[in-house]
């Protein structure tokens, strides 16, 4: 069984795909063909904002955001402790101040009540100035942006959505990627929409910033390419992952976000009697990046993936390590008050992520459960 089938995936488009990329070969257009605008245009509709903005990978699509908010030095951005890393790399990398902020156990995304003080903390210390939060749709479902947006204006910060799993979700029918005042996400293959090497986007309704990122992801580039006006980096999609995530968007919308939503329904359904299934809230769609359980204890946790690698049944760890706990963030964590990450460590502890992708079958599913259920009942 695979963790993600990208085999099965690949065979269901094959003939779409294996053209769109022949027709990219034969017209050599290899650097910004007519496939990225067409693909950005795609992506804007689809998510419902004005501007996509195409980019080399999920990183660079934050980094980029950060820019275009001339993010730095003396700023504090506040982003979930459990996340992956590049969330909060790229706080650092611009030389401003990442604050962890513990997350709820239930959905994995951000705890507003513990973000809500934690602006205050940054206010009243004044070493560094609140500037952003960057929001995690983790797992595929989004973060609350209604009480993220409302605590965003009350203390005048910048929303990044981090949508890099979060592709394809909804709130009431609003897609993910036009939450924050900028989103962004990634087309690494894994993630709910990928594409065959990196990739990633930037969204947002903001002229001014759209033009700039524009600008940042080819050298700082002014009216042509060999006129630069700002500092910037080279961040392109390239044409080829773009005639292909063409083929795979199309799969998304038609039918793969909905297979994987009735996958995630049969997991439930098999396994809410016996562990911490993931809890979506009323009104929010999961794009399903991943279906990560709970265990009661590491312990039991370790023993189920043990058990579940016997049976020939891979699974992940997502996350091993809280950010506030990372080698590399050693000088940004305060040490007296870690017990304020007591969810993400905990959660650190105790998830598993199962096989999850649009194309497992029924019988799949049947073999996950069943065995999950023999370690349990052992
Ligand atoms: C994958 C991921 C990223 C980074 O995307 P890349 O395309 O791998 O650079 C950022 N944030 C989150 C939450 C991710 O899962």
């Amino acid at each position: 069984m695979e963790f993600r089938d990208l085999k099965k995936q690949y065979l269901m488009l094959k003939k779409e795909i294996d053209a769109s990329i022949q027709n990219v070969l034969t017209n050599t257009n290899f650097i910004s063909g007519k496939q990225v605008f067409e693909l950005e245009e795609k992506l804007a509709d689809y998510v419902g904002v004005k501007h996509c903005i195409t980019c080399a990978n999920g990183t660079d699509a934050l980094q980029l955001s950060l820019m275009a908010w001339g993010i730095g030095m003396g700023d504090a951005v506040f982003v979930p402790d459990f996340t992956f890393f590049a969330s909060a790399e790229v706080i650092s990398l611009m030389g401003a101040s990442p604050v962890f902020v513990d997350v709820r156990k239930d959905t994995f995304n951000i705890d507003t009540e513990k973000l809500r003080k934690s602006i205050q903390q940054v206010i009243e210390e004044k070493q560094f100035v609140p500037k952003a939060i960057v929001a995690v749709d983790l797992f595929g479902q989004p973060a609350e942006y209604d009480k993220i947006k409302e605590i965003a204006n009350e203390f005048h910060l910048f929303v990044l959505e981090d949508g890099a799993q979060g592709f394809g979700g909804e709130i009431s029918g609003k897609k993910a990627c036009s939450f924050g005042q900028i989103s962004t996400t990634s087309f690494f293959p894994a993630k709910p929409l990928g594409c065959y090497g990196d990739g990633g986007a930037v969204f947002t309704d903001n002229d001014e910033w759209a033009d700039l990122i524009a600008s940042f992801r080819i050298h700082g580039k002014g009216s042509f390419k060999y006129d630069n006006v700002r500092i910037g980096m080279n961040s392109r999609l390239d044409t080829l992952q773009a005639a292909i995530l063409l083929q795979k968007l199309y799969a998304f919308k038609e039918y793969e976000l909905d297979n994987v939503n009735n996958v995630a329904e049969m997991y439930t359904e098999r396994l809410r009697e016996i562990v911490e299934v993931p809890v979506i809230l009323d009104g929010y769609l999961s794009s399903w990046a991943q279906y990560t359980i709970r265990l009661t204890n590491g312990e039991e946790r370790n023993g189920l993936q043990k058990y579940l690698v016997e049976k020939g049944i891979p699974s992940m760890i997502y996350y091993p390590k809280p950010l506030h706990k990372q080698a590399a963030f050693a000088s940004c964590v305060d040490h007296e008050l870690e017990d304020q990450y007591q969810s993400a460590t905990e959660l650190c502890e105790k998830v598993l992520s199962l096989p999850m992708h649009p194309y497992m079958t029924e019988d799949n599913v049947r073999v996950v459960t069943d065995s999950v259920k023999e370690f349990l009942n052992r």
